[in-house]
């Protein structure tokens, strides 16, 4: 049963958090659609108080008002930049619901509910009939649908071709249990990610669990403002995951993870990004790695900035590899402009926000990008490829085991 939250319940929640907000606009200088369009209702401080109008019931222009918070990135710079702490990603969660719960829906919305509830609600185990059935429809995705979103079908075409499967056989020698969040898309466009992550984990002597019935995490529906879905997929995935063990759950898009990492049951503190994993719990004094005279960059997901991109996770793993060299990569540190799903819904925003990443790669010339967000991946390619600069764009896990001796087995 769709777990319903009463409109009243969600205008005191916002208004809750956003008085909370001072308005004394520090955020705004970080915020990426700020600086784009230079208009208040593009940033974190108008978007509290649009969100406040429609706590208040003062709701003018359903239009105007989802159009601004639709617009918003969920890059989370502003609460990073924020001296008061103000949650404003929940304020925004919450508010696209209240629109939601509106009678005065977009014409839209519904094919938009469609489409989240499908994929929010798909299991693991039906993923792969699904990719079948896609595989044969995939002309007419690439003709009507990618043109139509402005995406690459070049691109999109590469990741979803790449026929990786995951590898069931246990490991020669157990080192210990892990459990792997999948993900829902990622099994359409980053099937490479994830066999890379499972095969590396198992090559160092983990026996792997992916229980059939985990979903979505969840993200792809809250960040849309359909808490209903979002609360379904966060009680699927507790009782997939059986909250009465104790293993860690690896996730290695980091998108997903930040929206796994805020359940509200005891399974957030489960969740592990595959990258931190690696890094703290492989040995790798018994690894050896194969030297790749490569330059690199290194992209650094927003989803990634307050966890791990201080503590250099990325640039540590990667040093491991002999001969790699990594280039100066500071512009990485603001956002690409894919946004969860914002670049498919807001394609030329997108890609303005994009321009400057996609010039200093241009500049700087790497023979790869890593990035360990798979939207933000596929909306760096296609930036690359529009300027007909053909560099890949890889998970770092991908990278550490593509160039990983596999005749020593752990
Ligand atoms: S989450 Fe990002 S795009 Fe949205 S208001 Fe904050 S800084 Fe701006
Ligand atoms: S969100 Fe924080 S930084 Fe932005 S205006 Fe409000 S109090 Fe200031």
């Amino acid at each position: 049963m769709p777990l319903i939250v009463p409109i009243e319940k969600i205008q005191r929640e916002i208004s809750l958090l956003a008085d909370q907000c001072v308005k004394c606009g520090l955020c705004s200088a970080t915020c990426p659609t700020y600086k784009l369009r230079a208009d208040e209702n593009e940033s974190p401080r108008g978007r509290i108080a649009l969100a406040q109008a429609v706590a208040g019931n003062g709701i003018q222009s359903f239009d105007r008002i989802k159009h601004h918070l639709d617009n918003c990135l969920y890059c989370g710079q502003c609460e990073t930049a924020c001296p008061s702490g103000v949650k404003y990603t929940r304020i925004v969660d919450l508010t696209l619901d209240a629109l939601n719960h509106s009678s005065n829906r977009l014409k839209t919305s519904k094919l938009e509910l469609w489409g989240v509830r499908f994929i929010s609600n798909r299991t693991e185990n039906s993923w792969p009939k699904l990719i079948r059935t896609w595989k044969l429809l995939s002309p007419i995705f690439n003709k009507y649908l990618l043109r139509k979103l402005s995406i690459k079908s070049s691109t999109v075409n590469k990741k979803f071709n790449e026929q990786a499967t995951i590898d069931h056989q246990s490991p020669v020698i157990s080192k210990g249990s892990l459990s792997i969040f999948t993900g829902c898309t990622s099994h359409i466009f980053d099937q490479r990610t994830l066999a890379d992550s499972t095969a590396l984990l198992r090559h160092c002597g983990y026996e792997l669990n992916i229980p059939e019935q985990q979903v979505c995490c969840g993200a792809l529906a809250k960040h849309r403002g359909y808490s209903d879905i979002a609360n379904n997929c966060e009680m699927k995935n507790t009782q997939a995951f059986d909250d009465s063990m104790t293993v860690p759950i690896i996730f290695s898009a980091t998108g997903c993870g930040s929206a796994l990492q805020q359940y509200d049951s005891q399974l957030s503190r489960r969740f592990v990004d595959i990258n931190v994993f690696t890094k703290e719990e492989i040995d790798f004094k018994t690894l050896n790695f194969k030297p790749l005279s490569k330059k690199i960059l290194i992209h650094t997901p927003c989803s990634q900035q307050k966890s791990i991109a201080k503590s250099k996770t990325i640039e540590t793993l990667l040093f491991n590899i002999p001969g790699l060299e990594i280039l100066q990569s500071d512009q990485y540190s603001s956002c690409c402009g894919a946004g969860g799903t914002h670049f498919v819904r807001s394609p030329d925003t997108a890609a303005k926000i994009r321009e400057p990443l996609v010039n200093h790669v241009m500049k700087q010339v790497p023979d790869y990008v890593v990035s360990s967000n798979y939207s933000c991946a596929i909306h760096i390619a296609t930036g690359l490829s529009e300027k007909n600069m053909d560099i890949p764009v890889v998970h770092p896990i991908s990278l550490l085991w593509q160039q990983l001796d596999k005749s020593n087995i752990y």
